[in-house]
């Protein structure tokens, strides 16, 4: 597996005995080369499923823009009126109770310090959450936190280093934070932070809402992209990351995740991670103009009765690369197809996302330009599901089968996609299989309730059943990899409860088989 991702140098042999310290049976060790720089490789082979690391964070904090999360427990405030803690007059908090987690405890000194009167100032209305994670490291000092790499040369004089200027250095200088610290030090945090942050889940408040967070992981930090990952992550009791293989793993191999998302197409996440993460990719997927044969960035031939895809025959190179269809003579300008995507971008950004019909007309328009795997077209795909998932919990118990219909048909033209470019053990794939079945279960009952066809109905409707089994079962196999308290285990306990109506549901048709069967004779 191909993996691009520059490390810094720095004290390997410190980690990597820290890193196997931990957990004598952690089957990876730091490697370092060339060009990944430090990254994690397998000792031995790691089977599917198996966890490879449980790392505890350094630091966890709000996301730069956030809603308001309390600083102790990162629970939402402002379901209720949130609590001002009573010793910094400046942190949100749920209550009196929070004023004393260990999260909030050296920056409530800081704060107290500094903010004599202009407390109040700091998280007010929209709040300045950019500036809390920062000013955590530097009140914590976590150890080892400050040689992770921040690509501080290629962020200088960026967007992100302007907006960090603004809305980090100022708003702590401006109030007294940090002082002992020159800009240089705080855009340095705030470009490790931007680098190496993972994404959390905060807990859930009351009605279930939880808040993003960020968190860096001093182990996991060491792991590689490729647009094509090995691994599964989730985050356990107290923030803890879990990095499961979704894979079999052989010895020698990197241990990768995809930073950015799988249904992005080679040029967007190329853009992605040479902004956020400062890379190119060269992965097997980003060097693959058919990206594993999926055609994400795949358009449909402009030739009349040609049913041939327009490929770019250079993914690393999009606007200079000549665009080749597949079954034809046919070849397009890299300029000429950037423009036509820049289009379809700007279509997506106006059109009404909340609007069935609009997304419906959007799609279809698209459709005749755009390969049907296409990102843009996966985009839709996905908002439409989401959008169709809702009217048919609002429809009650009799739903249209045409809502359900067209819900399967959508859930259904992600799946081959998915199974391409996940690795096995995959939540989105996990989440599919459930979303496929969901429709295909009620479709079934349909079909069985109306007795519309022949004797051979009840075949027909047990097969379909079937079907949804095998969905629902590895459905739930893939959540169960979920901890608990997040959402996928409880789609994961959902599906359960179907798999078992099911099941009831096969054994009784089975019965009704049996007996068509005995009458024929
Ligand atoms: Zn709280
Ligand atoms: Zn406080
Ligand atoms: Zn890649
Ligand atoms: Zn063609």
């Amino acid at each position: 597996m191909s993996v691009t991702t520059p490390r810094s140098p720095g004290p390997q042999r410190k980690v990597l005995e820290e890193l196997c310290g931990v957990d004598a049976s952690c089957p990876v060790r730091i490697a370092r080369s060339p060009e990944l720089g430090r990254f994690l490789v397998a000792f031995r082979d790691i089977s599917e499923g198996e966890v490879i690391l449980k790392d505890a964070p350094l630091v966890v904090g709000p996301q730069a823009e956030s809603a308001p999360v309390c600083l102790g427990c990162h629970r939402p405030v402002g379901l209720h009126e949130p609590h001002v803690c009573s010793n910094c007059g400046c942190a949100l908090l749920c209550g009196p109770q929070c004023e004393a987690l260990p999260a909030h405890e050296k920056e409530c000194q800081a704060l107290r310090n500094a903010l004599p009167n202009s407390a109040p100032l700091l998280l007010k209305d929209d709040g300045n959450w950019q500036c809390i994670l920062p000013l955590r490291c530097f009140v914590n000092q976590p150890k080892g936190l400050f040689q992770l790499e921040a690509h501080l040369d290629a962020r200088k004089e960026s967007g992100a280093w302007f907006e960090c200027e603004r809305n980090v250095v100022k708003v702590l200088h401006n109030h007294g934070l940090l002082m002992n610290y020159p800009e240089q030090a705080i855009q340095k945090v705030c470009g490790l932070l931007d680098v190496n942050c993972f994404e959390v889940r905060g807990p859930p408040d009351e009605t279930g809402r939880s808040e993003s967070l960020r968190g860096i992981y001093p182990n996991a930090a060491f792991m590689a992209h490729s647009c094509f990952s090995n691994t599964h992550l989730a985050i356990g009791p107290e923030y803890t990351l879990i990095v499961k293989a979704a894979a079999n793993i052989a010895a020698g191999d990197a241990i990768v995740f995809n930073y950015t998302d799988t249904l992005i197409s080679t040029a967007g996440r190329r853009e992605r991670l040479r902004n956020s993460k400062y890379f190119s990719c060269e992965c097997t997927r980003c060097t693959d103009p058919t990206e594993l044969d999926t055609h994400l960035s795949s358009l449909r031939c402009p030739d009349q009765g040609c049913l041939g895809s327009v490929i770019c025959t250079n993914p690393l190179r999009p606007i200079e690369a000549t665009w080749a269809c597949d079954k034809c003579e046919k070849t397009l300008d890299g300029s000429v197809v950037r423009t036509g995507l820049v289009g379809v971008q700007k279509e997506l950004l106006e059109v009404d996302q909340t609007n069935v019909e609009a997304m419906e007309t959007l799609m279809a328009k698209l459709a005749r330009s755009l390969h049907p795997n296409h990102a843009a077209m996966l985009e839709i795909t996905q908002a439409l599901s989401g959008m169709y998932r809702e009217q048919i919990m609002d429809e009650g118990p009799i739903v249209p089968t045409g809502l359900l219909k067209r819900k399967l048909e959508l859930c259904s033209s992600l799946l081959p996609v998915i199974e391409k470019l996940e690795p096995p053990l995959s939540r989105l794939r996990g989440i599919t299989l459930y979303e496929i079945a969901s429709p295909m279960v009620a479709l079934a009952k349909q079909k069985k309730i109306s007795k519309v066809s022949s004797a051979t109905w009840a075949v027909e409707v047990r097969d379909q059943y079937v079907r949804c089994e095998e969905l629902l079962r590895e459905s739930a196999r893939l959540l169960l990899h979920e901890p608990p308290t997040a959402p996928e285990a409880h789609l994961a306990k959902v599906a359960l409860m179907e798999l078992k109506g099911v099941r009831q549901e096969i054994a009784e048709l089975n019965k009704k088989c049996a007996k068509i069967a005995r009458k024929k004779k």
